[in-house]
């Protein structure tokens, strides 16, 4: 189902530009942005997968991840197919590259945003993410979902590479509570060369979506060889801790998959290795995924290092919680940041 994609500008040259992220696609009649999903057609530039959903599941919000969000309850996620980066590990290649690698077909089950909402509640989840794909690229359809979810009483989250423009976060802040934001690496030819996008955007992203006040997550997929080196690790801690050393920090392991089928899986030991660099670096929370490491997924107080949420299992989903419903520590009374209502 095609919706006009209003985040879109008319260019005096007859080009219509795309505003929803950073690639600022300019595109001629006929043509597709480079996420395969934003197409002009009669000069108007429409996002064709407007209700049109590739994947809706309810899941543990600990999955997204988000930590500091609400734990314990259920999201209610939902993504379409296409993105904005080309990432040669996705994990879920077969929808975020489906357009790119079929032709440009568009394919999907309808889903209203009235039904998402509805589908939501009946469910008993207390937030709605956007997953699965970039939702930037969907941006229009999680825009009006979001904002009926808002009047129904639900959160909602991104989970998203950080490519959003300004513009787009300025119409987003008012209905999004939390993003999960992948910082891939600290290295703008990794990006360039792994991803087929660019590390700067994704910085401002974080630092700008931060000032919106929406409670940030970050997740970064530590692959051997190529974003791993002590060096690298430091610089990303020190660019969150610059923000916020509140910030959540998810340090995930890498299995091999897609097109890096011959890179091996992430050993335990760098994931600890990270995990103490961004310590070290002054990181209040941070966190081990994609591997079985209770003591290293779970939640301590920064003030008497009580472990104040437990979680075991391989996405962490299993979780004891031991902060009352504001976030405040049992054993010495800190508040603990996150969204806790
Ligand atoms: S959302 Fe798609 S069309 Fe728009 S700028 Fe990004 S890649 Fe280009």
């Amino acid at each position: 189902m095609t919706q006009e994609a209003w985040l879109s500008k008319r260019l005096s040259d007859g080009q219509v530009l795309c505003q929803a992220c950073a690639h600022a696609c300019k595109l001629q009649e006929g043509e597709y942005g480079i996420c395969g999903v934003r197409q002009v057609q009669k000069g108007e530039l429409q996002l064709l997968v407007y209700e049109l959903v590739s994947a809706a599941h309810i899941d543990p919000i600990e999955k997204k991840p988000m930590f500091h969000f609400l734990p314990t309850s259920k999201a209610f996620s939902v993504g379409t197919i296409g993105c904005n980066f080309s990432c040669l590990f996705c994990q879920n290649h077969s929808i975020s590259q489906y357009p790119k690698e079929n032709s440009h077909k568009i394919v999907g089950q309808k889903l209203t945003c009235k039904e998402i909402v509805a589908l939501a509640i009946e469910h008993q989840c207390q937030s709605i993410a956007y997953t699965y794909n970039e939702p930037i690229v969907f941006f229009e359809y999680t825009y009006e979902t979001a904002k009926l979810a808002h009047e129904s009483g639900l959160k909602n989250i991104y989970v998203t590479s950080g490519f959003e423009t300004r513009k787009a976060i300025d119409l987003l802040a008012p209905f999004l509570d939390g993003m999960n934001i992948d910082i891939k690496s600290f290295s703008d030819e990794f990006y360039r060369k792994i991803c087929g996008a660019r590390l700067k955007p994704v910085l401002e992203a974080v630092k700008y979506a931060y000032q919106k006040r929406i409670w940030i997550e970050i997740t970064t997929l530590l692959i051997p060889d190529k974003n791993d080196s002590d060096e690298e690790i430091r610089s990303i801690a020190k660019f969150i801790a610059s923000v916020d050393t509140s910030i959540p920090w998810h340090l995930s392991a890498f299995h091999p998959t897609y097109k890096m089928l011959d890179t091996p899986n992430t050993p335990k030991a760098t994931l600890r290795r990270a995990y103490k660099i961004a310590q070290e670096e002054g990181l209040k929370y941070v966190y081990v995924g994609n591997i079985d490491d209770e003591d290293y997924e779970s939640t301590y107080c920064p003030r008497c290092k009580e472990k104040v949420i437990k979680r075991e299992g391989h996405i962490g989903q299993y979780v004891t919680n031991k902060l009352n419903e504001k976030g405040i520590c049992c054993y010495c009374g800190y508040k603990i940041e996150g969204v806790w209502t």
